[in-house]
């Protein structure tokens, strides 16, 4: 039968993406599923495998040290080219893995059973899977269990990424940029990346509300949001830090192009007119600062630029200033 969203591995990949699970810190939700898997089952190992481009990076992975390895070699890279389980009851009897690297050394793979991830839009993008060292049957009771497990590693995806979007502008909730943040800063510490934050205030927004609604404020707040995604790069996040406050973090930017982007942004904001009804116009103000050793944490790096961003309220609103070397001194 022809499956064609089996077989369409970009639209797979960009399933994948959706949910910015790559590369993240390890979960105690995700590890206690994969716990799970190996009590129930009886297997020494449980993974939950998501296929990249070309490597399976685990989400979790029980009773084995890894964090990911090449595709081409992957179990699971079977796994996600059917709907249904995978079951390989002894790897040294089934051509597909007789000679796999996994099977003839460490950690010496026997048995598997592997459930597709599947997305609610039908996409699989990895695999729930228990492992065993010894040849096995798994009767159908355990697949069933695995299943019902495999849907719900899906379904805390789902949360994980509903809990990450606002609700009225899609932009990152403050805890997920607090996140995308933390990223930036272990990037900084471990290969010297530089990154920097802008951080933005509509300026007088308290005005819009009094004078048209608060209907029509948060408008202007989608709006200014819409506005922002269509101007950044693919990397660079958008998040909604508060009310009318936003914040955008720029990787790979140092202090001087992270200035001319915002001095865009703020521009381009100005001339923009708002669409709604009324439709608006309104000015923000920025505050710029790129990543340093002397603001070394999220906290510490937001205040340098809320500093910045009140000196810019200060001199007069819809403008941009930058965090001073000695911003950390006043923290
Ligand atoms: P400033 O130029 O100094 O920033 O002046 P401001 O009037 O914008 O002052 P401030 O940033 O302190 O005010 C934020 C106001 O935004 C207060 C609050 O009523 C309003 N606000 C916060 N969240 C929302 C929201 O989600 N929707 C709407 N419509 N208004 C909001
Ligand atoms: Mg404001
Ligand atoms: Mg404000």
């Amino acid at each position: 039968m022809l499956d064609p969203k089996l077989m369409d591995e970009p639209a797979r990949i960009a399933a994948l993406d959706r949910y910015d699970v790559l590369d993240t810190p390890r979960e105690p939700g995700f590890d206690r599923i994969t716990n799970l898997v190996r009590s129930i089952l009886g297997v020494p190992i449980s993974a939950i495998s998501l296929l990249d481009r070309d490597r399976q990076w685990f989400k979790s992975l029980n009773g084995l040290d890894a964090s990911e390895t090449p595709r081409d070699i992957a179990f699971c890279d079977y796994t996600i080219r059917q709907r249904a389980p995978m079951i390989v009851t002894d790897a040294h009897a089934d051509a597909r893995f007789c000679d796999n690297p996994y099977v003839i050394g460490d950690p010496n793979i026997r048995s598997y059973a592997g459930i597709p991830l599947e997305t609610p839009d039908g996409y699989n993008i990895g695999s729930l899977c228990a492992i065993d060292i010894v040849p096995r049957q798994f009767d159908p009771g355990q697949i069933a269990i695995l299943q019902n497990l495999a849907a719900l590693v899906v379904e805390q995806l789902e949360l994980r990424r509903i809990a990450e979007r606002d609700h009225l502008t899609g932009a990152l909730t403050r805890r997920a940029f607090l996140g995308e943040m933390n990223r930036a800063i272990a990037l900084f510490e471990r290969h010297q990346r530089p990154a920097s934050l802008l951080l933005f205030d509509i300026d007088h927004f308290k005005q819009i509300n009094d004078n048209h609604g608060h209907p029509a404020g948060d408008q202007v707040i989608r709006g200014i949001a819409r506005l922002c995604t269509g101007l950044q790069r693919p990397s660079d996040s958008l998040g909604r830090l508060g009310g009318e406050e936003f914040g955008i973090l720029l990787p790979e930017t140092g202090q001087e192009d992270a200035a001319r982007a915002a001095q865009r942004f703020c521009e381009t904001i100005a001339a923009t007119e708002i669409p709604g009804t009324p439709p608006l116009r309104v000015t923000v103000s920025f505050g710029v600062a790129e990543l340093r050793s002397d603001w070394p944490t999220c906290e510490s790096w937001l205040a340098v630029a809320d500093m910045a961003l009140y000196e810019a309220k200060r001199s007069g609103r819809n403008r941009v200033a930058i965090a001073r070397h000695d911003a950390s001194h006043a923290t």
